[in-house]
């Protein structure tokens, strides 16, 4: 396999600038495996100038023929779904099975996008004032400026290429540094789809490259998947030059409600799946999990058993369900929050399999964790998650609202009166019933309060990329 090296900017593949490489780590190993370009300020300079003079053509381009590069994009990726899925567990450490899932919702969700741009349209057209007739339109913004996180390296920049660029806005694109490589080879697939400047890939650290893109004078929005802290650095980016629109999808901490009258053996796989769907590394990973007394020990008897199956093997293999995290760094962090939660001497882990090898860590169950410890407040984007017992005294649902995150949430109960008061009581972007983790393109995704502000996925991802203009015409003139 060849690892493309170079980025990708007004139609040409370019090395950075100042010709800086980095090497990039295999997280199964930690052994480099590719190197990339390491892009600095004048290479985003160059690929915002290319943006930025593509974007009247592309904006006139009617938005028919804008699809029609997507579906092709869309049939492309179907039949390079292979290697892109060996693209992405190398450089991600996904288990290969999990690649391949990621690859096929891709085209998918791409021919939604293409589908449901051309269904846009203002919502008025009137006479709101006598002699004069009202129009509503969705123009598009300009230059866009993305930064994509690791975890899902593809399919979260397909959630920002697609509306970004079916509504007329042109863009530059900043993968994640550790993740550079499955965003390159959809470059390479859609180089002859658009033309020259319409979408460019920049590659390099986030304090140069991102830190760059974000203030750019003339990038008129940005968006970002990240954590909450580069969130916060895109608002002050975005103060301090030009006020550009933002989109933000932050960090998360899921709270998982499991009711007297749940199907344990059902939530015991749906929590498992949750918790440990790409190593944990997920915004929505069920990563606090409240149960009530009555089936607590049921459940965690169910999570034991299921957590030491989980098979942590040859990320290549189709059996293996867990890879490692992303980085040596990321590992010490993570083991760092479970060697706390232990600290607190009132919980106790369960804990699965550990290779050893590059950045594995064990797959983690806290048990006994109380509402306040650290384990159960801050985000460990990793493979843990902890378990808080709950009374019929104690109100659950003010407790997993007690956070600064509102991504996702779910609730395992069989009582429908009960599952619809939590869906309306929980403060969070998604609840699930009966189920955690699955998304589907026709729906937004998104968080409240700090977990950020604007929706990926949907008609409603469509409509941030848009600015409404009113265009009031005079009828009454000779
Ligand atoms: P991160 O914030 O460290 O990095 C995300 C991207 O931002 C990277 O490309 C990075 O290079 C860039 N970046 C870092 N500092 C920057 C700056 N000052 N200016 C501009 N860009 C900068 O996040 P991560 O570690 O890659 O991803 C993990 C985080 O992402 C977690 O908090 C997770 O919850 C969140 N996440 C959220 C969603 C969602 O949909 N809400 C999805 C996936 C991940």
């Amino acid at each position: 396999m060849t690892y493309q090296s170079k980025m990708f900017i007004d139609g040409n593949w370019t090395d950075a600038a100042d010709g800086a490489v980095d090497q990039v780590p295999a997280p199964t190993t930690g052994e480099t495996f590719a190197e990339i370009a390491h892009g600095g300020v004048a290479d985003v300079d160059r690929a915002v100038a290319a943006a930025d003079a593509a974007f009247p053509d592309w904006a006139r381009t009617p938005v028919g023929e804008r699809a029609r590069a997507f579906l092709t994009l869309a049939d492309r990726i179907e039949a390079d779904q292979r290697t892109l899925a060996e693209i992405e567990s190398r450089n991600v450490g996904k288990p290969i099975s999990l690649a391949l899932e990621e690859m096929e919702m891709i085209p998918d969700h791409l021919r939604f996008f293409a589908g449901a741009a051309r269904t846009m349209e203002g919502r008025a057209a009137s006479e709101f004032v006598r002699g004069k007739t009202s129009i509503i339109r969705r123009d598009p913004l300009g230059v866009v400026g993305s930064v994509a996180p690791w975890n899902y390296p593809l399919l979260m920049a397909i959630w920002k290429i697609s509306p970004a660029l079916l509504t007329g806005n042109t863009l530059v694109l900043k993968p994640s540094e550790h993740t550079p490589f499955s965003v390159l080879r959809l470059a390479e697939l859609a180089q002859d789809l658009f033309p020259a400047g319409v979408f460019n890939v920049v590659t390099g650290d986030g304090e140069d490259v991102g830190a760059r893109l974000v203030a750019h004078p003339r990038v008129r929005m940005s968006s970002l998947t990240g954590s909450v802290d580069t969130g916060r650095a895109l608002m002050r980016a975005s103060a301090d030059s030009n006020l550009k629109r933002l989109h933000l999808e932050l960090g998360g901490k899921a709270p998982v409600l499991v009711y007297p009258d749940a199907d344990v053996a059902l939530a015991v796989g749906k929590i498992i799946e949750g918790a440990f769907c790409n190593s944990g590394q997920d915004c929505m990973a069920a990563s606090r999990l409240y149960v009530h007394e009555s089936v607590h020990d049921e459940l965690v008897a169910g999570l034991e058993k299921a957590v030491k199956e989980l098979d942590l093997g040859d990320t290549a293999d189709d059996n293996t369900t867990m890879g490692p995290v992303i980085t040596a760094a990321h590992r010490d962090r993570v083991e760092g929050f479970v060697q706390r939660a232990k600290a607190t001497g009132h919980t106790e882990l369960i804990q699965g399999d550990n290779p050893g090898t590059g950045f594995y860590t064990a797959p983690t169950v806290v048990v006994g964790a109380r509402q306040g410890d650290e384990i159960v407040s801050t985000e460990v984007f990793g493979p843990v998650t902890s378990v808080t017992r709950f009374t019929d005294r104690d109100d659950v649902i003010a407790w997993a609202n007690d956070t600064e995150y509102g991504l996702a949430a779910s609730v395992f109960t069989n009582d429908i009166s009960r599952a619809m008061s939590a869906s309306s009581d929980l403060q969070f972007g998604t609840v699930w019933i009966n189920d955690h983790l699955p998304v589907t393109p026709e729906m937004p995704h998104g968080g409240f309060k700090q977990s950020g502000n604007g929706k990926d996925m949907s008609v409603y991802a469509l409509e941030e990329y848009t600015e409404i203009k009113h265009v009031m015409i005079n009828r009454e003139i000779a």
